[in-house]
């Protein structure tokens, strides 16, 4: 292993460095719009709602005292009245209809009585049960910017405003490899010494959660010949080539030098993190490389702590924070030398958030991951850190919320 580790923040911002700009735009309808990152900055083309109208279902009548009212007409929704309201008058209205002209409160249809053709109403403010125009946005507007992430609400608010399509980033592009003579894929009988091969499918659903596609997936032979082959055509039309596994010191891992004979300039490699401390970092025209280290754990928490802040940077997204602190339900023993990234159920308490680490936080226990809803950050340090004290912890994307 390298000599010096560099920190897990230095090397977050190493990462996010190599980005100078987001991916390009492409247009898109607003039904496959779910989960992508704005482009444009989105300006109301009119007013929401588009215009005054009845927050109840009742009667439109010029505001006023008690008294009786010729029922002269209806609005519906989607169907104005065409004739307006004058004094001494009320309109029929449903919720949603348009405000007739003249008309300037709405008495909702349990507060009248209604004989023939005429209704019974009280005392009327002006204003009252209406919605005004613009009340929600006003034509003009800025209601979203670029960077921001599209889910059900601003999909709604788009769809409200008349969008039927929208600007949004290209999804990255992700390319993975792994690596290990000893990988089997799944759904194949295991000889001696042989493993499923975890990596590829873990580390493609957390890509694709990060808004990526996964152009490719490779498995590859300890092998140098095949390791270079194998990144040579995964740098080709990727944004983020991650290979995991063989980026360590033995014998038999050839990534660090594959990547050297490509050409690939290394930033740097060695993180003082646990797990994933032999993380090698680097990028060659433009496409950045992350090699993660073999184990599951260590491979799916740094592809969370640095290529998925990459990949939602290269899609021009807004930061990933989601960094916020809960209490630690159990002591935990601290790291001399390197930061910890724990795994940990969450849960809500009284007193808020609550995190639950692990039993096993070996980094091949790869179960541990199960419901691990955030990662606690412990820096480096001697001692221990309480049960009850609080720690800084980052969500995990989809993860989960325990009872
Ligand atoms: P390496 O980083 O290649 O030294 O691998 C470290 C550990 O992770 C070894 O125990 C490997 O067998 C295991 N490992 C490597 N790649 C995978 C993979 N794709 N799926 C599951 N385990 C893996
Ligand atoms: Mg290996």
């Amino acid at each position: 292993m390298p000599r010096s580790l560099i920190s897990l923040a230095d090397a977050r911002a190493a990462v996010l460095d190599t980005v100078s700009s987001p991916l390009d735009a492409e247009e898109v309808a607003l039904t496959s719009a779910l989960g992508r990152v704005l482009a444009e900055e989105v300006v109301a083309p009119h007013d929401l709602p588009p215009f005054d109208n009845s927050a109840m279902d009742g009667f439109a009548v010029v505001a006023g005292p008690p008294g009786n009212l010729e029922v002269v007409g209806e609005s519906r929704a989607g169907r104005p009245a065409k004739q307006a309201v004058g004094r001494g008058q009320a309109i029929r209205i449903s919720t949603g209809a348009a405000v007739p002209d003249g008309a300037d409160a709405i008495v909702p249809v349990e507060r009248v009585a209604e004989t023939d053709g005429s209704v019974t109403v009280p005392d009327t403010a002006p204003g009252a049960n209406l919605r005004r125009a613009g009340e929600d946005v006003r034509a003009g507007e800025t209601v979203l910017s670029a960077g921001a992430e599209l889910g059900p609400a601003e999909l709604g608010v788009l769809a409200s405003l008349g969008r039927a399509s929208i600007s949004v980033r290209t999804r990255p592009r992700v390319a993975l490899i792994v690596t290990g003579d000893e990988l089997v894929g799944p759904g194949r009988r295991l000889g001696p010494g042989q493993i499923h091969d975890s990596n590829a499918v873990a580390l493609a659903a957390q890509a694709m959660r990060a808004g990526a596609v996964v152009v490719s997936s490779k498995r590859v032979a300890d092998d140098l010949m095949a390791t270079i082959e194998a990144l040579e055509s995964a740098l080709r039309g990727s944004d983020l080539v991650c290979v995991a596994g063989g980026v360590s010191v033995g014998p038999h891992d050839h990534v660090k030098a594959a990547l050297a004979e490509l050409d690939v300039r290394q930033r740097f490699w060695g993180i003082a993190i646990k797990p994933g401390k032999p993380t090698w970092f680097g990028a060659a025209d433009g496409t950045l490389v992350i090699g993660l280290p073999g184990n599951p754990v260590s491979a799916m928490v740094i592809f969370h702590l640095l290529a998925r802040p990459a990949l939602r940077a290269l899609a021009g997204a807004d930061p990933p924070a989601a960094r916020t602190t809960a209490i630690l339900e159990s002591t935990v023993r601290r790291n001399r030398a390197r930061e910890q990234a724990l795994r940990c159920r969450l849960r809500e308490a009284g007193d808020g958030w609550h995190v639950e680490p692990a039993e096993a936080q070996g980094s091949h226990i790869l179960t541990s991951m199960l419901g691990a809803g955030a990662l606690a950050l412990i820096p480096p340090g001697e001692g221990e850190v309480a049960a009850g004290e609080r720690v800084e912890i980052e969500l995990v994307p989809g993860g989960t919320l325990s009872g």
